[in-house]
């Protein structure tokens, strides 16, 4: 094996960091090659319990215990010396029963690094609301994949992905690493990726479980939520990607829960991942989000990560004293071993050692992939008089604002990438945690320039509205860019563009009407200048091929076909919490509640139940041909609901319609007029149809019985709908009639009794 090598170090870097609790395991005998467990021809179950019993305590101790992969000057901390560079994490693995250490690296859109003079350079995909926004799982699954393939290449086993926080709250600065208000479309899309990360012989986590839905005052928070309305909103998004995806892992969040930290939430660890949805996996911890040690372990945390992040080691040597002492039972600690132990046979990270040293990575053909996947996530918002696409032949464009002459943006905090290249616009603050501000190098205005060779293009950079305005004027076309820079361990203080960009816009609009504007934003901004603004282009963070990815929109090379994953509220006054909970956060931490009394009826739920007009509704997404949706057909076979319906492109070019297909109970109340029940996306030539189906999760027809563990339809008639948004007017519709009926807690059919 290839950790072999490193046996000498290995041990004197146990000597450093754990103590004597590993001392049985450095002279117990080396196992021979053909250990029983390294029979491929056995299933993971066994292999996993072959080896176990083959475990000393302190063997199974080292797989319980994780560490920060980089120096910390402040605590005194020096990373395991076989763990990467300025990576998140390492766990050490057990040399003489060939289970190899555990290679921990952030994630959401690629191979992150923390913070460090040798961060190691990855591609970068958009953002993960942009991946939301394609609606289409081929192309998560391709980002995934790509991801998961530069993270392999680079000697990491598993990958801190899979973020799939619903967006309650649309200033959290981690929206961009997750993917949107919806349970359905948000669990299909992140586990479509962390399937396309694991398909490299690798492990994907899923997290942030659960309900860690804004960053201010994220470690000492305290969600109010019942229930049921969790069960059927942010906890019905994890158990779908967690159904779709597989993940070896599951990370649990910093805040508290009804009261109890994520990280020691019986409910929510033992009884609803573990018993209920019979999850595999491991449960690791947030960094810095383990508490304790006893309750934690009983609760059911399988590991602690990234110490020095917690105040102590909870589950080193406490953890052994506790086991010894019968507080914690030995059985947990065997579950916790056997946990880590069966995701690594699972998902082939015994069977397939990643690299000792770094391999190759084809960074053209993986710039490719995180183009597809800015453009078909791209979201078209307005396009007044066809404004767009633009036309090569057009003699004078003016380019503004947004750095656009250097490159595009990108999200702050664990999740960042460090791209080839470096920052194109390097020392923008804040330049530390949760800096550095980082600037992809991939110029739109370069590409701008690609697209239309003979056109004068000029750029000005926007710090002077009046300079803009006039250099707009004398333009045939104007494109803006708007950046917004969101991340992690911060919100945004409110929805409107920051740095009087709102007034750069309304000036250029005012000196042009052909002005379009290209937004870089971590989620959902007002837009006061819209009226006069001809077309708006949603670019999120569009990843490390964004500028390219954005001039192709805007030329046409590529058809936009993004539809929004997530509501753009008119302004804050609409949403649950008109002002964002503890914000601003005071210096000295303190606890607070966060009551969720919208319940399950989360982003265009709330929106439609109290009839609220958003500047952009879900769902909604423009492209440079129309279609007409039409044909549908919706019936019950063997129990199940399904729809038909025909998508028809009457425009000129080719094009990518998202069908989108919503169900309203008339006989009964559900938390929210409708929900998304299934979607579609399909390419369709001009003058052509496409037929197209779906099939509907009886979970989304239901509503969540707490006491019964089911999913309880209630008979009666349903109203399906055939749109293009949430709030399409031209949608049409059928009534279906339904049976009660009941489903397990997994959705799963149950018998009348
Ligand atoms: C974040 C996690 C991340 C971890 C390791 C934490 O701050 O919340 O998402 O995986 O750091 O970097």
């Amino acid at each position: 094996m290839q950790f072999k090598k490193k046996i000498s170090l290995m041990a004197s870097a146990i000597a450093l960091c754990c103590g004597g609790m590993v001392a049985a395991a450095d002279t117990a005998t080396l196992a021979q090659p053909d250990q029983p467990w390294m029979n491929r021809q056995l299933g993971a179950d066994q292999r996993t319990e072959l080896v176990l019993q083959a475990m000393t305590l302190d063997e199974k101790l080292k797989l319980v215990m994780g560490y920060l992969g980089a120096d910390d000057e402040g605590k005194h901390f020096k990373r395991p010396p076989a763990s990467h560079k300025q990576s998140a994490g390492f766990i050490y693995g057990v040399e003489r029963l060939q289970i190899p250490p555990l290679w921990q690296t952030d994630a959401g859109v690629g191979v992150a690094s923390q913070a460090g003079p040798e961060a190691r350079p990855a591609t970068a995909l958009p953002s993960g609301l942009n991946t939301a926004a394609t609606w289409d799982l081929q192309t998560a699954f391709d980002g995934g994949a790509m991801i998961g393939a530069e993270a392999r290449s680079y000697g990491f086993n598993v990958l801190l992905a899979g973020g799939v926080n619903l967006m309650r709250e649309p200033r959290n600065g981690r929206n961009f690493e997750y993917a949107g208000e919806d349970p359905l479309l948000a669990g299909k899309i992140v586990g479509a990726q962390i399937k396309g990360i694991q398909s490299n012989h690798i492990i994907s986590t899923l997290k942030h479980y659960a309900l860690n839905d804004q960053e201010t005052g994220r470690t000492t928070l305290n969600v109010k939520i019942e229930e049921q309305a969790a069960r059927m909103s942010d906890l019905l998004a994890m158990q779908i990607a967690k159904e779709e995806g597989n993940p070896g892992s599951v990370m649990c969040s910093y805040n508290r829960i009804n009261g109890v930290y994520a990280c020691e939430h019986n409910y929510l660890l033992n009884q609803v991942l573990k018993q209920d949805w019979g999850f595999k996996g491991w449960v690791m911890s947030d960094w810095g989000a383990t508490h304790s040690t006893v309750p934690a372990a009983n609760a059911g945390l399988d590991q602690q990560s990234g110490l020095p992040f917690d105040v102590a080691e909870y589950f080193g040597a406490a953890l052994k004293e506790a086991v010894q002492n019968g507080w914690v039972p030995q059985a947990r600690l065997d579950d916790m071993a056997r946990r880590v132990l069966h995701s690594m046979f699972e998902h082939g990270v015994v069977d397939r050692p990643v690299p000792a040293t770094p391999e190759a990575i084809d960074f053209k053909a993986h710039a490719a992939v995180t183009l597809r996947d800015a453009q078909e996530g791209m979201v078209l918002l307005k396009n007044a008089g066809r404004v767009l696409p633009l036309s090569a032949s057009v003699k004078k464009i003016a380019v503004i604002g947004g750095y656009a002459d250097k490159g595009v943006m990108a999200g702050g905090g664990s999740s960042l990438v460090y791209p080839a290249g470096g920052n194109a616009v390097p020392g923008l603050e804040p330049k530390f945690w949760p800096g550095p501000v980082m600037v992809y190098p991939s110029s739109p205005l370069r590409a701008i320039e690609r697209q239309a060779p003979q056109a004068k293009v000029s750029f000005n950079d926007g710090n002077d509205p009046a300079a803009a305005a006039k250099l707009a004027k004398d333009a045939d076309v104007v494109v803006v860019f708007a950046t917004q820079w969101t991340g992690e361990a911060f919100d945004v203080p409110n929805l409107s563009l920051p740095n009087k960009q709102d007034a750069l816009i309304a000036a250029v609009a005012a000196a042009n009407p052909k002005t379009v504007v290209v937004l870089e934003t971590g989620g959902p901004v007002t837009m006061p200048w819209l009226p006069k603004a001809a077309a708006v282009l949603e670019a999120w963070y569009p990843g490390t091929s964004g500028g390219d990815a954005i001039a192709g929109v805007l030329f046409g090379a590529a058809n936009p076909s993004g539809h929004l994953p997530v509501t753009f509220p008119a302004s804050e006054a609409q949403l649950p919490r008109v002002a964002l909970d503890g914000y601003p956060e005071p210096k000295e931490p303190r606890r607070f509640d966060v009551d969720y009394h919208e319940g399950a009826a989360v982003g265009y739920k709330w929106f439609d139940l109290k009839g609220h007009q958003p500047l952009f509704p879900f769902g909604h997404g423009l492209s440079y041909t129309e279609f007409a949706l039409s044909d549908l057909d919706a019936r019950v076979e063997q129990g199940v609901l399904q729809a038909s319906f025909t998508v028809k492109n009457v425009g000129k070019v080719s094009g990518k319609q998202v069908a989108q297909v919503y169900a309203a109970p008339l006989d009964v109340r559900w938390e929210a007029p409708k929900r998304l029940v299934g979607f579609r996306k399909v390419e369709v030539k001009p003058g052509a149809g496409v037929k197209a189906s779906i099939s509907v999760d009886p979970r989304l027809l239901a509503m969540y019985d707490t006491s019964s563990k089911t999913w309880k339809v209630a008979a009666g008639n349903y109203k399906l709908t055939l749109a293009s948004d949430a709030m399409d007017q031209k949608a049409s519709s059928v009534v279906v009639h339904l049976d009660a009926a009941v489903y397990d807690v997994n959705g799963r059919p149950v018998a009348a009794k």
